[in-house]
């Protein structure tokens, strides 16, 4: 792509996994248990908040999407920790020469309470980025038992993401 200068970049990421049982639930890096002992299905560990987050780093660039850089048939990115794969595109920015000023997320879960592990969420995903935990936003929101995520089929993500040229 052409050489971006200056000024600032919006990026806007969105994901869903399928709830399964006999797989983990991991959302932001952290280990959750739900009730039923359901878990994300995927590839990888299937964090949709970090793939979320990452689509949208990709996504202010114009750098296409985490498939690209991780694709599901690549036997390298079984049973990835997606904290990593986000450490990988947060070097890949960096290397562009654009820094994050701040993340905006939120969580679309019926199950399980997911309040009292956002400031975890936020501290795994603030450590990888390089910045205060103040610059993560991570809210949780249940879909009141409408649509998939309502019926437990799933659990989603959106994320926006503001960088600024170094
Ligand atoms: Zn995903």
């Amino acid at each position: 792509m052409t050489e971006l200068k200056s000024g600032f970049r919006i990026g806007n990421g969105y994901d869903m996994h399928r709830l399964v049982k006999g797989r983990e639930l991991i959302l932001g890096g952290v280990n959750l248990k739900h009730p039923d002992g359901l878990g994300l299905d995927g590839h990888s560990d299937a964090d949709v908040l970090t793939h979320a987050i990452m689509d949208a780093l990709l996504g202010a660039l114009a750098l296409g999407d985490i498939g690209k850089y991780f694709p599901p048939e690549d036997p390298k990115w079984k049973g990835a920790d997606s904290v990593e794969l986000l450490g990988q595109v947060m070097n890949l920015i960096k290397d562009l020469g654009w820094k994050v000023i701040n993340i905006d997320s939120v969580l679309v879960a019926e199950r399980p309470k997911l309040k009292p592990h956002i400031d975890s969420m936020r501290k795994n995903i603030a450590n990888v980025i390089g910045v205060e935990i103040e610059c993560i936003g991570v809210k949780a929101t249940t879909n009141e038992k409408l649509g998939a995520e309502g019926r437990e089929e799933g659990i989603s993500s959106h994320a926006v993401v503001l960088l600024e040229k170094i």
